[in-house]
């Protein structure tokens, strides 16, 4: 007899098959057992009933505990009163690993509570829902940088320099001397852009975040795409390609998730109609200042400001042109102004703050230099880097998208750690 997993029961209708799945939560009468399962693809039901399969399996299944496993064999039928649309009625049922005192409840439960049992909390609907549109965006951007004739380009993860300032820093030893982790595949991906022409890193990036936010873990996963011959616009265009791309994959293959998270399905479609708007960071400042925001000319955006300007466009937006002393040393000069950079940071509606953080590079050797010591920057790590400029410089751009950034925002989840199998945040090392 074929084992099937549940998310193909639809294609079984009528047939009797196998499957192997866990026990949820039961409920049911001396007669008939209601069994919640799921088997890793999906939720739903396997009606027992003392009549169909005798007393002695029908005792064996009534006193099954929550999250004991067992292959099941039975009736696949169509049912539209069910969430999944699909039940089994069962005939006979295999115990194959009991499961006592399990922690975690039908009933409610805290955050810190799940987060310390975040290994079996795994298994439950949200993080499945979750974890399951990750895997659906993870796919789609190997699929997506593909279809654009990009590589994947493996930046390391131990190394001996810090692009974006040293306080936000993992310090460790690295045989006798000093290394950090990586906060940024960036400087790589550059060198990797004037070897294959288009690259795209994907790894965890570190970062000794000592704030509390909704958005910020320590430990958290970048694509960080790098084009060579390649100016700002045109790298505007395909973040916005890019993302839409994303979005449209979770819609096609995530319905059953997207409605277990209950996520507005059309609101969704919404962002994939391009373009995003894009507005200057000198107008975003005189919008926000019109709007109540005490603020002035150069300082970053927070959490209250890109919430607020993205939900006055309702739909994801660039913010173009930033300050250059907010900035990365290896933006580039605005032509006309020597204040701002040739930069771009994506923001995501509905409070989701900023996705992707982009700009054209600096081409100019002799510029990059002043940049990297005005920045307090060892000079010695960066000739590598300065190379790049020397030997056959040409015009490039790129950006970095967080991947719990954009899971959290395709979800509707509240907290960024509900978008990593396990967050690693300033209190949260285990499990
Ligand atoms: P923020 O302003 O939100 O702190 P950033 O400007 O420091 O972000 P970048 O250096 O531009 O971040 O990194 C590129 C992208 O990586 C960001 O746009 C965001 O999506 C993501 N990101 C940055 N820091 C974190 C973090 N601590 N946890 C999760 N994602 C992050
Ligand atoms: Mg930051
Ligand atoms: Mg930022
Ligand atoms: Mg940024």
């Amino acid at each position: 007899m074929e084992t099937i997993r549940i998310e193909d029961a639809k294609q079984h209708v009528g047939e009797q098959v196998r499957l192997g799945a866990w026990l949820r939560n039961k409920r049911g009468s001396n007669k008939m057992q209601f069994l919640q399962l799921r088997d890793g693809t999906a939720f739903f039901q396997g009606v027992v009933s003392k009549a169909e399969v005798g007393d002695a399996i029908f005792a064996k299944v009534k006193a099954l505990h929550q999250e004991s496993s067992m292959y099941l064999i039975g009736t696949i039928r169509q049912d539209d009163r069910s969430p999944f649309g699909y039940e089994m009625d069962v005939a006979d049922v295999t115990v194959v690993g009991e499961s006592e005192g399990y922690p975690i409840t039908p009933k409610e439960h805290g955050t810190d509570f799940l987060m310390d049992h975040r290994h079996l909390y795994l298994r439950h609907l949200q993080p499945f829902a979750v974890l399951r549109i990750r895997n659906t965006l993870i796919t789609a951007t190997y699929e997506f940088f593909n279809q654009e004739g990009f590589i994947k380009l493996d930046a390391p993860f131990l190394t001996s320099s810090a692009p974006e300032g040293t306080t936000e820093l993992f310090h460790t030893e690295y045989f006798d001397t000093d290394a950090y982790l990586s906060q940024t595949g960036q400087l790589y991906a550059e060198a990797g852009a004037m070897a294959f022409g288009r690259v795209f890193t994907f790894g965890p990036a570190f970062r000794a975040e000592k704030s509390k936010t909704r958005r910020h873990l320590a430990e958290f996963w970048m694509i960080e795409p790098e084009m060579a011959w390649m100016h700002q616009e045109e790298s505007l265009a395909l973040q916005e390609r890019y993302i839409a791309y994303l979005i449209q994959a979770v819609l096609d293959c995530n319905e059953y998730e997207l409605d277990l998270l209950g996520r507005d399905k059309e609101l969704l479609a919404k962002y994939t109609h391009l373009p995003y708007p894009r507005i200057s960071y000198d107008d975003a400042i005189t919008l926000l200042q019109e709007n109540g925001f005490d603020l002035e000319w150069g300082v970053d955006f927070g959490s209250p400001e890109e919430t607020f300007l993205a939900n006055h466009f309702e739909k994801p937006v660039f913010i173009v042109n930033f300050p250059k002393a907010i900035k990365a040393f290896y933006m580039k000069r605005h032509p006309n102004r020597d204040d701002v950079v040739i930069s771009a940071d994506l923001l995501a509606p509905e409070g989701y703050g900023e996705i992707i953080g982009g700009s054209e590079r600096e081409t100019d050797y002799a510029y990059l230099e002043d940049r990297i010591k005005e920045m307090g920057l060892d000079l010695d790590e960066y000739q590598w880097y300065l190379d790049l400029r020397k030997y056959g410089s040409v015009p490039h751009a790129g950006f970095g998208l967080g991947l719990e950034r954009m899971v959290t925002w395709v979800t509707g989840e509240e907290h960024i750690r509900e978008a990593i199998p396990f967050p690693r945040t300033m209190n949260r090392l285990r499990p």
